[in-house]
């Protein structure tokens, strides 16, 4: 490890540096973060082949056991029941202390972990937009967000300050989860410790700063900014906010509760006892958290709303046929339908990969459904046409196989009672219609 890296951490740490020491040889802490719009705890004990322990660092967090091999395959997963998360990486949504029909900005979002979490505590009320500046994490998000079955938000894929400027004061709560030197990611990824540079450290304090300067404007009056980073330096933590409050004295520093106990490391006049850190003496990788409130008024910018478009007649059939609620707002873009309790926005010039569930398409004249519509957790209990595999049926399905059955059309697969995706039956067996790049091999 580099050394310089290390001579910073012993001054950080001080008689605390030889336990940071000895956790680098330690396996890393793992952990999930349930989704509560699809299942509650006690089912999910029941279906996983191990045990899981509460976390201390959020509410629907829980451990798992560090020698646990990956669960990406396991259907409770595929489902969407829960997002593997780094037990420290789920601290900071808490502290956004989401309320129902909150409008909230995740602007640092891929993979989607805290999307996820923010999503789920809004339960389908109020709206999310989750944005990645890089497209080809933002695809991932999306996959991440569909699999996790939400629907109520827009993933948009832009840089802070091409999306913050149009959303001026729309936001009650908006999460900054920094990119940053990631020096708590040095465990996990050979790539953090050989990247490691002061260089780096110093680059991302002034792009972390920046993107805070942006994010500002999205914030109503008494709006709450969250702000986390996954590294230790102080450059990139209380530096960084200590600058930007004295950028911005309408921010107020609020105390981020008694749910972790560690303070921030002193730095200059900054107010250290209100902010958090957790390094892995504390049995999480390593996050810095801190919260601030909005005192003063933004001017809004105006939301534009998409003009009802024309829907093809085939869709709402078949809407009718599938579940027993049919949401407010139905837009068909070209072939490609979309659904949303609320009206669809408009974003000049930003590009939107998703907004409300991705229903399905009209080909020549019919309705093929989507993946994604099946696994949204709004209308988990309201489908007309379902199966429910058995324990065999199970593996058969989530490797592409056929299902016998006499049920004809397009039916809902489920194990368990929870949704894993779709088929199309022609009254003996039914035609396999999960995705194909989501197959057990
Ligand atoms: N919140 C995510 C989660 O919980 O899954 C993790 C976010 S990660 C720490 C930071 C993200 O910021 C990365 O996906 C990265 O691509 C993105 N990013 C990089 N440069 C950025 C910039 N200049 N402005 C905004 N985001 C940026």
């Amino acid at each position: 490890m580099n050394e310089l890296f290390l001579n910073r951490m012993k001054d950080l740490l001080k008689e605390e540096y030889d336990a940071y020491i000895a956790s680098l040889d330690q396996a890393l802490y793992k952990g999930l973060s349930l989704n509560t719009c699809k299942c509650n705890i006690e089912f999910l004990r029941k279906q996983l082949p191990f045990t899981i322990e509460d976390s201390s660092f959020s509410k629907n967090g829980y451990r798992l056991d560090s020698n646990i091999k990956s669960m990406g395959n396991h259907w409770t997963h595929l489902a969407g029941l829960y997002y593997l998360q780094e037990p420290s990486a789920s601290s900071a949504v808490d502290l956004l202390d989401i309320q129902p029909n909150d409008w909230v900005l995740d602007l640092c979002a891929a993979p989607g972990g805290k999307s996820s979490q923010i999503a789920v505590q809004l339960n389908h009320t109020g709206f999310l937009v989750s944005n990645e500046i890089d497209h080809r994490r933002a695809n991932i998000l999306l996959s991440n967000l569909e699999r996790m079955g939400i629907n109520e938000n827009m993933i948009t894929s832009a840089s802070p300050e091409q999306l913050c400027p149009l959303m001026k004061g729309w936001f009650d709560k908006v999460l900054v989860d920094a990119p940053c030197s990631g020096e708590g990611m040095m465990k996990k990824h050979e790539l953090a410790r050989v990247e490691w540079s002061l260089e780096n450290v110093e680059a991302c304090a002034t792009r972390q700063l920046h993107i805070l300067n942006e994010a500002v404007v999205t914030l109503k009056k008494d709006g709450i900014l969250v702000y986390s980073t996954c590294t230790y330096s102080q450059e990139e933590n209380e530096a960084v906010i200590s600058a930007f409050l004295k950028e911005h004295p309408e921010m107020e520093l609020l105390d981020c509760g008694d749910q972790i106990q560690r303070r921030g490391i002193p730095y200059q006049d900054l107010d250290v006892s209100k902010v958090r850190r957790i390094f892995p003496m504390d049995h999480g990788e390593g996050h810095f958290i801190c919260r601030m409130k909005k005192t003063t008024d933004t001017e809004k910018s105006s939301i534009t709303y998409a003009k009802p478009t024309k829907v093809d007649p085939c869709v709402e059939s078949f809407l009718k046929q599938q579940i027993t609620h049919v949401p407010a707002y139905i837009m068909q873009f070209n072939q490609k339908v979309y659904m949303k309790q609320t009206p669809f926005i408009q974003l000049k010039n930003i590009t939107i990969l998703r907004q409300g569930a991705f229903t399905g398409e009209v080909i020549k004249n019919r309705f093929e459904p989507a993946h994604h519509f099946y696994l949204c957790s709004q209308w988990m209990n309201e489908w007309k046409q379902v199966v429910d595999l058995n324990e065999e049926e199970l593996m058969t399905y989530l490797t592409g196989n056929v299902i016998s059955s006499s049920i004809k059309g397009y039916v809902c697969i489920r194990y368990h009672g929870i949704p894993l995706g779709f088929g199309k039956g022609d009254g003996t067996m039914i035609k396999n219609k999960y995705p194909k790049g989501l197959r057990i091999k």
